[in-house]
């Protein structure tokens, strides 16, 4: 008494071992059949006892492969027939592409230990990987996911090879990048155009690490883009790299060979060696460690920061390369300043030709550039500082579901953008700043590419208000889209919503840098109440000037100016070493700040820039953030005290906290002190309008975004004030709370808007 069945499964199930596994299940439960891929993902006909088919049907729902996702399983009752025996079939080009993209993943254990096996004829093979690890959306070209749509095409299987990925005993059955050193890509050893001749022969691997150990800087191709290498003890390579790259302070990644080798150079409790450990392998900020037993690492890889960015092998090129180098190495991405990442060869070669001495290179074509994830642990939890490699570009829920397709172009800095449908929202590779025409560029031709794998089209764009933006202006150039522009922060709480899978209403904390504001002046202090349609602003920071504009944001004495300027007009107070520091150009400064010519914000980002230069702790900046950053390194966590930030109506009085700061650095409150006194006071001031809002709204829950809360001082502070008095908090936990999380929020307006215009603002 058979049955037959047709089974479809949805999600991540392509690229993962997913029909090899169906294969092993009906072989062992004695079904008839086969197995294929479609645009849509899997598709299985099972024919056999009844309840064997039920098992399989239990097998594909209950215990999946470990990378596969899936999503949607239905069953449809066909006709017998006399098919005997389980098949593999060829997959299916019909139909529109639906199925999900799997994000690239670390070596697994089993490659590794061929890896690591001198009687394995992969051993110190760089390019092993199998169905269960290796690179997948870094080589996809097109779907379905098959080696003619991946950057493996032009490598033919050599019989070996291929006589794996027949057999569905294989691990390597049908593993679409399957190779191995007769037939695979290769490795070289290249000198740098221009550069000192170096020895290319031999084992390029060693050779490399021969020349990290001699303190050279090395261009190392990986998964997502060109990395460069130095050795991480030597201060002299690292200091060199830093000056050839123009990257004077914004702190280094170190690669690890493993987690014993992390251990020594950070502290690693057990989240964090999960995550360190786990198939994506992100970079992750861990506290510094230092004193006996430790490995010391050079002061310029990450100068004055208490953590380092630290990252275990991903790919079998780095656990190579890493014992090898027998010590940890800097592992940057391959770039000069802030422009994008290398991942073509001539590309790679020609930009990074001054900063490498050598290349070592492969010729597996990188499809997408990927720069490296960087994560960090609140909680005992992961907090995404940047999403990309290892997770870009696997699905996250919607709360809401999109009626039609919708793109989200995300803000300027940390651009991501989003695809949604249904319930699905896909954010995209970290593209970068999209501050220049190539990264512009890679940003347009990125939605392109992402439009066709997952074959969305949208029908509504959703964009940030800012009229200068270069995401914003591409957006407005579209022809027969829909066009909604989020708020910048209504577009954080967002998504640090639908980052949680909830709606709303909540009071939204949007601590940031800058967005553009409903009323002309730049936001990034907000109290909303909001809900994914729209929002009230409730209460801000007091709104100074920024003179300047963009100087100010690079230079943060001028807001120290600003800040100085609103609480005491010209009556100074005596003493003030930042004063004293920028000698007549403060006069002229504070001339700017009180004509018309400032742009006015209400930004905490630049408040913090203020104090940091009131304290001495930094006059201008490198990188986004870095006045804060040191700000937060510098506090003392022992210190109890707080400065006054009152609510008066809807303003959150910053020139009273600002005079605190004053009367104490005047009296030679030490630095770490009065840090800590701000950050607290801030948290303090913050939670307590919170409160406020919520005697006016009777919302009781709080969501923080923007990337002043990756402050995680601040954000310990106030979350901690915040649950103390009774709400329930929300935080980010798989978007950033920075732009790189924006695009994930502008698509959930939009699907809860259902496509029309959002007002300029609604009341709740
Ligand atoms: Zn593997
Ligand atoms: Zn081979
Ligand atoms: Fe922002």
């Amino acid at each position: 008494m058979a049955v037959r069945c047709l089974i479809r499964v949805e999600g991540i199930v392509q690229g993962v071992g997913f029909r090899p596994f169906v294969h092993r299940v009906a072989t062992e439960l004695g079904l008839a059949g086969h197995v294929g891929n479609d645009a849509r993902g899997v598709f299985i006909e099972a024919q056999g006892e009844p309840a064997a088919v039920e098992a399989l049907i239990d097998a594909l729902r209950h215990r999946p492969p470990p990378l596969a996702v899936v999503e949607g399983l239905t069953t449809a009752p066909l006709p017998c027939d006399g098919a005997a025996g389980f098949a593999i079939v060829g997959s299916d080009r019909t139909g529109a592409p639906l199925a999900l993209i799997s994000p690239d993943v670390a070596t697994c254990d089993d490659c590794l230990a061929e890896l690591l096996d001198p009687a394995d004829r992969r051993y110190r093979y760089p390019f092993v990987n199998c169905t269960n690890c290796g690179p997948r959306f870094t080589i996809i070209t097109g779907v379905p996911y098959d080696r003619p749509s991946t950057t493996m095409a032009g490598f033919a299987m050599c019989a070996d090879c291929r006589r794996e990925y027949d057999d569905p005993a294989d691990r390597r059955f049908h593993a679409q990048p399957v190779c191995c050193p007769a037939c695979g890509p290769r490795l070289v050893l290249r000198a740098a155009a221009g550069g000192a001749p170096i020895d290319e022969a031999g084992d390029p691997i060693a050779r490399a690490a021969e020349l990290l150990r001699a303190g050279a800087v090395v261009a190392v191709k990986g998964l997502g883009g060109y990395h460069l290498a130095a050795d991480a003890r030597d201060e002299r390579a690292v200091a060199a790299l830093r000056g050839r790259k123009h990257r004077e302070d914004k702190p280094f990644a170190v690669l690890c060979a493993d987690l014993a080798a992390a251990a020594g150079i950070v502290r690693v409790d057990d989240a964090a060696a999960a995550l360190l450990s786990g198939p994506q392998r992100p970079i992750v900020l861990l506290p510094r460690r230092t004193g006996r037993g430790s490995v010391a690492v050079a002061p310029s890889v990450a100068p004055g920061n208490r953590d380092l960015g630290t990252m275990l092998p991903y790919a079998p090129l780095h656990h190579l390369l890493s014992r090898a180098a027998g010590g940890p190495i800097v592992l940057t991405s391959g770039n000069v300043s802030d422009e994008p990442i290398a991942f073509r060869d001539d590309d790679a070669l020609a930009r990074l030709s001054g900063i490498a001495d050598a290349f070592l290179l492969h010729d597996r074509p990188i499809h997408v550039r990927t720069d490296d994830s960087v994560v960090r642990l609140w909680r005992g939890r992961p907090q995404p500082v940047r999403r990309s490699r290892g997770y870009a570009p696997a699905p996250l829920s919607l709360p809401v579901a999109a009626d039609r397709p919708i793109l989200g172009c995300g803000a300027e800095l940390k651009s991501v953008f989003a695809l949604a449908r249904g319930r699905r929202a896909f954010l995209s590779h970290h593209v970068g700043d999209l501050e220049n025409a190539e990264t512009l560029r890679s940003f347009v031709d990125g939605i392109a590419h992402f439009r066709r794998l997952l074959a969305i089209e949208p029908e509504v764009v959703a964009h940030d208000q800012h009229p200068e933006y270069l995401s914003t202006k591409w957006a407005l150039e579209l022809d027969g889209v829909e066009l909604v522009a989020v708020q910048h922060h209504h577009a954080h709480i967002a998504s640090c919503l639908a980052d949680n899978g909830e709606t709303g209403p909540v009071i939204g904390v949007a601590f940031d840098g800058l967005g553009h504001g409903t009323d002309g002046t730049l936001w990034g202090g907000e109290l909303l109440a909001a809900d994914l349609t729209g929002f009230a602003r409730m209460a801000h920071l007091e709104v100074v000037p920024m003179p300047g504009g963009a100087r100010a944001v690079r230079e943060p004495w001028r807001m120290a100016v600003s800040w100085l300027a609103t609480t005491y007009g010209d009556r100074w107070p005596d003493g003030l070493d930042v004063r004293r520091r920028h000698g007549s150009r403060w006069d002229d400064v504070a001339a700017v700040a009180r004509s018309a010519l400032s742009p006015r914000t209400s930004s905490v980002g630049r408040l913090f820039d203020a104090v940091a230069a009131i304290c001495g702790v930094r006059d201008a900046v490198t990188y986004e953030g870095q006045a804060a950053i040191q700000l937060e390194q510098a506090a003392d966590r022992g210190e109890r005290g707080s400065y006054p930030l009152p609510l008066d109506g809807e303003v959150l009085r910053g020139t009273e906290l600002i005079a605190a700061v004053v009367t104490d650095v005047l009296a030679g409150v030490p630095v770490p002190v009065v840090a800590t006194r701000f950050h607290r006071g801030l948290a303090v001031g913050a939670a307590a309008a919170c409160a406020a809002v919520r005697e006016r709204t009777g919302l009781a829950a709080v969501a923080l975004s923007g990337g002043v809360l990756q402050n995680q001082l601040l954000l310990d502070l106030l979350v901690g004030l915040l649950e103390r008095d009774g709400f329930r908090v929300l935080t980010h936990v798989r978007v950033p709370p920075n732009d790189g999380g924006i695009s994930l929020g502008q698509v959930a307006v939009a699907a809860a808007m259902g496509g029309a215009p959002p007002p300029a603002a609604t009341s709740i």
